[in-house]
């Protein structure tokens, strides 16, 4: 039987979902092409970066959880190039290209942080996208605390108890939340010469309110529990510069200000792959203003039908970016394509079923929504709980996840709080060297062989020749 070969670009919940999606089928062969090892729960990023998780919990090995799975193999590399017309997706690790061919191709290379046209600010105020970001985070936030200990002017102290979160999403929301509880529980007998309770938590965002998409209600409910927690909201009020001191704001009135802070946390804005530039040079779609790709509603790319794009990168309407979506949009692109296979009529068009959406605030106080219900406070954050652990992957780290909950949310330790100094200065200079530069495999006299592995490679060959 001729096996048709699916590559799969991604290990997020798209790229994961869809290649699970097509386990069953012995005539389908899957090469699943991510540029990290593991599959990321990113919706508890925050908790690694504020110390209740590590990172392993949030992050299984996507190999292993694929181990079981026969007709599926994994290849670590970054995507450079995707060539339509010969259908084949070079990947890059480390100097060394690899060439995988596909018969379909789906693509769920989700979304990383946008500046706005502002990309310096990203060295001094991290997003919140990959392990690497959180434990940056991880390192600034309780590094500051260290520093403000052995500051000896009081403005220096200041600027280091002063955070600033941009963005009052879910994220911004979760993290400001969390830098709180560390300030005013957490590490409140820790210090000697600071009382970390004096720090100053902000939370700030250009739109007029806290949560927007959770409309009026709850989003009213979670500025108030901030609040409450002694976070300051300052909304309406725009970014306009970020230096390793602090933070230039411009308020509505137009009036200019800066607030010295050492820490900065971005949570503002998203920009789709840059995959998806790629994917709208070969074919008939447009990008919209996010970069994301204008999918067919069967989330096909106009004018390719053995292409999916699912999750973050796909614009269908309006869609939020959200798990749920690139989950069921991948586990659609595997039913759309089976029935392909099959000969049978495909489901027509991708219609997504909404959950519903919730956010922490802090331990024991959440906001959700879910169908026409919109509560808050322990209610919410009991199920925000049960869900979190249902779509955490894997055995170990659902057990690991309870019991750090357990030290952080019944007592008041977080048990993730180390930290190291290349968290935050070897990525810096990562930062600075040129592509080119970077360090890249060393070459071996075998290397200079045509290369057997992978598989599918010489397949392509004959393929091309023929
Ligand atoms: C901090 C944070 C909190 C969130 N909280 C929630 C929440 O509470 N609830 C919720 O529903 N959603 C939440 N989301 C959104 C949710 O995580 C995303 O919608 C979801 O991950 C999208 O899935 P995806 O498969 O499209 O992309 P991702 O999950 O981002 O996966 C993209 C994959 O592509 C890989 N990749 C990218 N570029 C390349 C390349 N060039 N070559 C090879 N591989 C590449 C990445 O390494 C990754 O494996 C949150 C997101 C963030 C960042």
């Amino acid at each position: 039987m001729a096996t048709h070969r699916v590559v799969v670009i991604g290990s997020g919940f798209g790229g994961l979902f869809g290649t699970q999606a097509l386990r069953r089928r012995k005539d389908v062969e899957v090469t699943l092409v991510a540029k990290t090892t593991h599959h990321l729960f990113q919706p508890l990023l925050y908790q690694v970066a504020t110390g209740i998780l590590s990172e392993g919990a949030i992050s299984p090995s996507t190999r292993e959880i694929l181990a079981r799975q026969k007709n599926a193999r994994v290849i670590l590399g970054t995507v450079v190039a995707i060539d339509l017309d010969a259908k084949t997706v070079t990947s890059e690790v480390l100097g060394r290209e690899t060439v995988t061919p596909f018969d379909t191709l789906l693509v769920a290379a989700g979304a990383g942080q946008s500046y706005f046209g502002n990309d310096h600010f990203a060295e001094y105020a991290p997003g919140m996208k990959s392990i690497d970001d959180a434990l940056e985070l991880r390192g600034r936030i309780f590094g500051s605390f260290e520093w403000a200990e052995l500051a000896t002017a009081p403005a220096e102290r200041d600027r280091y108890l002063t955070f600033v979160v941009v963005g009052a999403g879910p994220t911004g929301v979760e993290m400001a939340g969390q830098i709180a509880e560390l300030a005013h529980r957490t590490l409140r007998r820790d210090f000697r010469a600071i009382d970390t309770r004096q720090a100053r938590i902000i939370l700030l965002d250009a739109a007029p309110k806290v949560l927007p998409s959770f409309g009026d209600r709850l989003g009213g409910d979670a500025r108030e529990r901030l609040t409450k927690m002694g976070v300051e909201v300052v909304l309406g009020t725009k970014v306009v510069g970020v230096d390793s001191t602090g933070i230039d704001i411009e308020t509505p009135e137009g009036t200019r200000d800066r607030i010295e802070s050492a820490t900065k946390v971005w949570a503002a804005g998203v920009q789709a792959s840059e995959l998806g530039t790629m994917l709208a040079e070969q074919s008939d779609a447009e990008l919209d203003r996010a970069g994301r790709v204008r999918v067919n509603p069967d989330l096909t790319l106009p004018g390719r039908p053995d292409v999916y794009v699912v999750g973050d990168m796909a614009a269908l309407d309006n869609l939020p970016g959200v798990a749920q979506v690139a989950i069921q949009g991948a586990r659609y692109a595997a039913k759309h394509l089976k029935a392909r296979l099959d000969g049978k009529p495909a489901p027509e068009k991708f219609s997504y079923f909404d959950k519903g959406s919730m956010a922490t605030i802090s331990r024991f106080s959440a906001v959700a929504s879910v169908g026409k219900l919109r509560f808050s406070g322990f209610l919410a954050w009991l199920l925000w709980l049960a869900i979190h652990i249902v779509y955490l992957i894997g055995f170990k780290q659902r057990i690991t996840t309870l019991l750090h909950w357990m030290v952080s949310f019944i007592g008041r330790g977080r048990s993730e709080r180390t930290v190291t100094a290349q968290q935050i200065l070897a990525r810096n200079i990562i930062r600075s060297i040129p592509p080119e530069d970077l360090p890249k495999l060393p070459v071996v006299e075998s290397d200079h062989e045509p290369a057997p592995a992978p598989r599918t490679d010489d397949a392509a060959e004959v393929e091309r020749v023929g």
